[in-house]
């Protein structure tokens, strides 16, 4: 026996229809609210922050057109804002206004060769940096290296040359720790070593200590950059280095910290 089709009845068939035409307003509604924002993205485009410099990356690169623009605008690389790297190498023999770092610190700092130079005012701006973080119980920092001569950098560079005769062919593929004797911004005496009494070792690791977090967070309040940040090494040409810290004054270090940048892209290198 064949079972009475069964009818579907009126009322669910309405409900399909107001269904179809519900969804369809729907639909009709969220693509008037496309047009309307791509509408208003065209009659107001979005503006770079005024003056500042806008670097486009490219796989990594900086275009050479945002390159070229940065430049006209960028500040020139001289005095504390010196750019010493793998394509600029220190343009003097030896930097006037150097002095010893035990002239330079007291108590807040271990130094480890107090007969070591510095330049004077990135030296004063860390002993101001350094008392700052010991007034906050931060343990004390160490400084391991400051200025280093053209000569006694070169041995340093010759001495890991010999180890590995490659090191340093591609530093932008494979960014170094250690430079040759004129492109070592340590020649400037400028750049400080900082690491401290509870971790020694020039490593990644430092960066997690309460010294090396306090540093990254507050050494452009005294004039400071981190010099080789992570990310940056396609730049740079340099490995992460949470101890290297680089004296540019506080205006430019501000900056630099804000933007996440490095000094290369700061100065339209
Ligand atoms: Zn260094």
């Amino acid at each position: 026996m064949q079972e009475p089709k069964t009818q579907v009845p009126r009322e669910k068939w309405t409900d399909r229809v107001n269904l179809t035409a519900l969804l369809t307003r729907i639909l009709l509604g969220l693509l008037l609210t496309g047009a309307v924002l791509l509408g208003i993205h065209f009659l107001f485009p979005p503006r770079a922050e005024e003056g500042r410099t806008v670097i486009v990356s490219q796989g990594g690169t900086v275009s050479p057109a945002a390159a070229a623009m940065a430049r006209q605008t960028a500040p020139r690389a001289e005095g504390t804002l010196l750019l010493v790297n793998w394509e600029n190498p220190v343009p003097f023999d030896r930097p006037e206004g150097l002095v010893t770092q035990a002239e330079i610190f007291g108590d807040e700092v271990v130094l480890v060769n107090g007969e070591g130079s510095v330049n004077r005012e990135a030296g004063e701006a860390a002993k101001r940096m350094f008392l700052a973080a010991r007034a906050e119980g931060i343990g004390r920092y160490k400084i391991s290296s400051a200025y280093r001569s053209i000569a006694y950098q070169e041995k340093l560079w010759q001495a890991r040359r010999r180890q590995d005769p490659c090191y340093g062919d591609d530093p932008y593929t494979n960014p170094v720790k250690a430079m040759p004797g004129c492109m070592s911004e340590h020649t400037t005496g400028l750049a400080l070593d900082i690491l401290s009494e509870n971790h020694e070792t020039a490593n990644d690791a430092y960066g997690e200590t309460p010294e090396g977090r306090w540093l990254a967070e507050n050494a452009h309040r005294y004039g400071f950059i981190l010099r080789y940040p992570e990310g940056k090494e396609h730049i740079t040409g340099v490995i992460y280095e949470p101890w290297h810290y680089r004296y540019v004054g506080v205006e430019a270090a501000t900056e630099i910290w804000e933007r996440g940048i490095c000094l290369e892209e700061y100065l339209g290198a």
